[in-house]
């Protein structure tokens, strides 16, 4: 008979259903596949820790978002925002389901170029912009979203030197009801900067004036600010309208849209509280609709929803390293990945399950990463079953910005999947090595060699 583990014994009060201060009492149910394929069996393959990517998830989702707004409004595009998640893999499944690119930098610009999205189905944001991206922007008739007037005089000025006339939208920053204010990206609309600048563009006679951008913030919790920027952005497009007699291709309200991860010290987790796509699109589609837009120049409606999109559909799992008691007595358990891996454990309570049923018995535990730093904590505190050495652990909604934002830091970053919709893996981002580190590091010929 196979030996059972011993669990310390300990005194727990029962909650037996009954809400707490924070909700109702919540079983940590193990997580043993994704989409119909065991955990373990991708780690033993792959390593550990490893990220794992559901594109049936990342289709699922796209197609709801893309069919509540598509739903309300007659031309709708999105725009995959690069920053967001760049592997080229999980760009291209967002291209064939039909978004464009949407980037903010050079780099993510040649980025999409690179994965075959044709330049005039770019959007450039960002207050970065060299002139070199501005030229080569221009020369691929791509959205450019203007951030600054330093830039728009940059645009005026290369407008003269290039044959093609530079295709401009301004980002627009605006009080949506939600503070701090996101007021340092683009130009304001309360104190008439944004006015001003579109009035410069329809001055200068080579620019192409074809939209309005804003990005009200990110994990946006009411939909209300939605409605209030879009009619702010309608406003200026019937000003336009008036004053110039010109009408606007697009609005583009950006990304920002909250996934359904829950924020640190939030009371109730975010599944609950996130608003759905159609909540979105609802205060979205109605503001533009009920605005003073003549309906033959309503302009196609462009979203660049980011992590709303991806969160989902990404996954981490790894290894318990070792389990200790902290000096006060607290459990603690030690995994093998940290916060450079996972950057969001910064913002997010992140939903972290066994992928084995352990045992019954949880215990309040404080869950570390591998690193040698004391900010290395993936959860303060949660109720946690007692896993062992060993054992494995699967982080859920790690899909946004960690495999952008992530570190080198200490270890390697680990090999990255991707599980097709037939539930076969595939490696679309190779673990790093030694090799590849050192690739990018060049020793000078006196620091080559040492005695000891
Ligand atoms: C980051 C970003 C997005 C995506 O934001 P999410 O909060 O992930 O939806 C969209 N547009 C712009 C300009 C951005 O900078």
């Amino acid at each position: 008979m196979e030996k059972l583990t011993f669990e310390r014994p300990i005194i727990q009060r029962l909650n037996a259903g009954l809400p707490s201060k924070y909700g109702m009492a919540r079983k940590l149910d193990p997580i043993s596949h994704i989409d119909g394929v065991s955990i373990k069996s991708l780690i033993n393959e792959f390593g550990s820790p490893l990220f794992i990517l559901s594109e049936a998830t990342i289709r699922r989702t796209y197609k709801e978002a893309y069919r509540a707004f598509s739903s309300r409004y007659p031309n709708v595009q999105f725009a995959w925002s690069y920053k967001t998640n760049y592997l080229n893999a999980i760009c291209n499944i967002f291209h064939q389901e039909g978004a464009w690119a949407e980037v903010v930098s050079g780099f993510e610009y040649d980025k999409a170029l690179a994965n075959g999205v044709p330049g005039e189905m770019i959007i450039f944001n960002g207050p970065d912009k060299s002139i070199e991206d501005l030229r080569k922007a221009i020369q691929n008739s791509s959205l450019i979203h203007i951030d600054h007037f330093d830039e728009l005089y940059d645009i005026i000025h290369l407008s003269k030197e290039l044959k093609e006339r530079p295709k401009v939208a301004i980002r627009v920053n605006m009080d949506v009801g939600v503070y701090p204010k996101w007021d340092r990206f683009g130009f304001n609309f309360e104190n008439g900067e944004a006015w001003d600048a579109l009035n410069r563009i329809m001055a200068a006679k080579n620019l192409d004036l074809i939209g309005l951008h804003t990005h009200i913030g990110t994990y946006m919790m009411t939909t209300e600010a939605y409605r209030i920027a879009a009619s702010k952005l309608a406003q200026l497009a019937v000003s336009l309208e008036k004053k110039h007699g010109h009408a606007l291709q697009y609005i583009d309200l950006g990304g920002g849209f909250a996934s359904k991860n829950t924020l640190r010290g939030a009371y109730y987790p975010g599944s609950d509280t996130a608003p759905s796509f159609d909540d979105f699109a609802e205060a979205i589609t109605s503001a533009l609709m009920s605005s003073e837009i003549k309906p033959e120049h309503l302009p196609m409606l462009i979203l660049e929803t980011g992590r709303a999109l991806i969160d989902e559909a990404g996954y981490l799992a790894g290894t318990v390293l070792a389990n200790k008691r902290l000096s006060d007595g607290r459990r603690a358990t030690i995994i093998d990945a940290g916060v450079n891996l996972l950057f969001t454990a910064f913002w997010y309570e992140h939903d972290i399950r066994p992928i084995e049923p352990i045992s019954e018995q949880t215990e309040d535990t404080t869950i570390y990463g591998p690193l040698c730093m004391n900010i290395d904590v993936i959860r303060g505190n949660v109720m946690f079953p007692l896993l062992k050495k060993g054992d494995h652990y699967v982080v859920r909604r790690v899909g946004a910005y960690n495999n952008t934002q992530w570190l080198q830091f200490i270890n390697m970053r680990p090999n990255i999947i991707l599980l097709d919709k037939e539930g076969k893996s595939h490696l679309i981002r190779k673990q790093e090595t030694l090799e590849t580190i050192n690739a990018q590091e060049i020793i000078p010929e006196y620091l080559q060699s040492f005695n000891l």
